[in-house]
């Protein structure tokens, strides 16, 4: 991707998709977090909360039945259920560590996720023995929601009903396509058929909200294959529709495949592409009564569509996180678990905790931080950043909010500041304008 500003009011993302993450989830950049700062994570943990905080939870399922050709997770396929038996009991031990530890105070989780990998890989009792075990050691009776990635092909009646009796609110469907020649191109391990079948499954269990993600410019999309994917999405009728663009990060088969062959640009749609195929399904969506939300979700009007996981994290929520490469934070301190399975389940059965590295922003960063994470919802009320920070992020901000302006990304500027569609649809290189002199520039991962 290239990026290109100029005086001249042009800023536009152009060009083939080159290889590399873009997609930015969290700040400062992973590259500045540090096994030397681990050290600050246990501080924090040895602290009292802070008061009005809220707590979370987070805990990585690491298992696949196979690995998608543009994955840049740690996952790990054909796990045996000796395994994963294995790992469920050190992510209990893990829990043990830390809910002897002062930051919990006397907070239960307000909202749990499991993301993966692939949360439904396990098995029905490994799932109801996994919730009953973690409850136990922290109350789940305060949490307002719980989210459950799914993969639709390890879905069956019976364990989407256990799901639902497990008290999961949201269930999250990875379908990102409806072709099943583009789902096999991508090394996706389902097909269409199984979606149908788990998604009908999971509509009369009753969840309160189910959300499918859908990737635009998969390896071989056509234009009329994204129209009919985006067709048959909103004809399923979730609550939520989540649309990434495809990005090829270094670590994915693809990148493997192009280097491989010499390759340099990813045989991917290109940007514009990409921006063109999800403003039609914005579009689309819009006609068929939902509302975009933020860069990447759409949601049905007059349906459950909160989702508290980014909402309370983006404003600075304390995420106890648990699991292998998961991300948490605690007490103003960002930390990432151990990223390989055998040094995590080495360190856990030591009474460690597998953390691999950490951060603790300054104020500054916390203010850029939830500034540009609140931005990928298209608004910014600055009263909020008065209030907590006591700035005025109009004046601190004001350079970059003026080029955002003359590029013509932001078309509101009284209570609210608003970002326009074209913007929010390129938001994640846009905020690269906010980060700080020594931030730009540095491999997002
Ligand atoms: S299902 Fe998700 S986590 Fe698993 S390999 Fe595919 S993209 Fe990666």
């Amino acid at each position: 991707m290239s990026k290109q500003a100029s005086d001249s009011s042009d800023y536009e993302l152009k060009g083939a998709t080159e290889v590399g993450n873009f997609f930015i989830s969290n700040y400062p950049p992973y590259s500045f977090w540090s096994p030397d700062k681990v050290n600050e994570i246990q501080d924090a943990m040895a602290r009292s909360p802070e008061p009005g905080n809220p707590l979370g939870m987070y805990l990585h399922i690491p298992f696949c039945r196979k690995r998608c050709h543009f994955c840049y997770f740690r996952v790990y396929t054909g796990a045996k259920s000796a395994e994963i038996k294995d790992y469920v009991a050190a992510a209990l031990k893990e829990l043990d560590m830390y809910t002897a530890q002062p930051f919990i105070g006397n907070r239960k989780p307000s909202f749990i996720y499991f993301g993966g990998g692939t949360p439904s890989f396990l098995s029905t009792d490994m799932l109801r023995e996994l919730v009953e075990e973690m409850d136990k050691r922290l109350s789940w009776s305060d949490a307002k929601e719980i989210a459950f990635e799914c993969e639709p092909g390890t879905l069956t009646e019976k364990k989407i009903k256990v799901i639902k009796d497990l008290g999961i609110t949201r269930l999250s469907l990875g379908v990102e396509n409806l072709d099943d020649h583009i789902l096999e191109i991508n090394g996706r391990a389902h097909r269409t058929p199984e979606i149908e079948r788990a998604y009908k499954a999971a509509q009369d269990a009753g969840f309160e909200q189910i959300n499918i993600d859908l990737i635009a410019g998969m390896l071989e999309e056509t234009e009329d294959n994204w129209k009919r994917t985006v067709e048959k999405a909103i004809a399923m009728d979730p609550e939520s529709i989540t649309v990434y663009q495809m990005e090829v990060p270094y670590n994915t088969t693809i990148y493997q495949r192009m280097k491989e062959s010499g390759m340099l640009k990813a045989p991917v749609a290109n940007w514009e592409t990409k921006r063109r195929w999800v403003t039609y399904a914005y579009e689309q969506l819009e006609q068929s009564g939902y509302e975009v939300k933020s860069a990447y979700t759409a949601v049905k009007k007059g349906k459950n569509a909160e989702f508290l996981y980014r909402d309370l994290l983006w404003k600075g929520a304390d995420l106890l996180s648990l699991g292998v490469a998961s991300f948490g934070h605690i007490n103003g301190t960002h930390y990432q678990n151990n990223h390989d399975i055998d040094p995590y389940l080495d360190l856990v059965g030591k009474d460690q905790f597998p953390i691999y590295r950490a951060l603790t922003p300054t104020d500054e960063e916390r203010l850029i931080r939830e500034f540009i994470l609140h931005f990928k919802l298209g608004w910014i009320d600055p009263a909020y950043y008065r209030e907590k920070f006591g700035v005025d992020v109009r004046e601190r901000f004001s350079e970059q909010l003026g080029h955002m302006k003359k590029w013509g990304f932001i078309d509101r500027d009284d209570t609210i500041i608003s970002v326009t569609r074209q913007g929010l649809l390129q938001i994640d290189v846009l905020l690269h304008e906010f980060f700080l002199p020594e931030h730009v520039n540095q491999r997002y991962a």
